[in-house]
């Protein structure tokens, strides 16, 4: 059992899908263990994009991210980390497979809707980052 963590990014949020995002991962037996609803700010969103600071597409990206609010869970399942970036899609909405959350509902590269960690060890950071707290067990 494996967790990771999910942001339903603002475009997604501002056309009023979030509960058919959280569909589909209940459907492929993720399980949502938290939630926070929030508007990052700029240096929030910098923050938790660091790992792209000096890529072309950054400004962009925190530009995006800042400008209306997310919904941030952690989901839990086996491979949960894989199974959400395979129900997610390609980065790229136009490289998504039909069916995916991106091909659904990303209306571009920077505005793709939705955020999934990249592995275990990322996870855990960002879990951290926006659920300082702690998770329930
Ligand atoms: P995320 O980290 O948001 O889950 P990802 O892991 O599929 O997405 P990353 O390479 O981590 O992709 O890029 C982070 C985000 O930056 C992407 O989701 C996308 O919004 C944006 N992005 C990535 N590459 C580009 C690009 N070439 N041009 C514009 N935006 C990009
Ligand atoms: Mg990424």
């Amino acid at each position: 059992i494996e967790r990771t963590l999910s942001i339903i990014k603002p475009n997604a949020v501002a056309k009023n899908v979030i509960g058919q995002i959280l569909s589909r991962f209940e459907t492929a037996d993720l399980r949502i263990v938290a939630a926070r609803m929030l508007h990052m700010s700029r240096e929030q969103a910098s923050a938790f994009y660091a790992v792209h600071q000096g890529k072309p597409f950054f400004d962009e990206l925190v530009e995006f991210m800042s400008s209306g609010p997310v919904l941030v869970t952690v989901l839990e399942g086996e491979d949960a980390v894989a199974k959400n970036r395979e129900i997610m899609g390609a980065t790229n909405p136009a490289n998504a497979a039909p069916g995916t959350i991106r091909a659904d509902f990303a209306d571009s590269l920077t505005e793709n809707a939705v955020h999934g960690s990249d592995s275990s060890e990322t996870a855990a950071v960002e879990i951290a980052f926006f659920f300082p707290e702690g998770v329930c067990p």
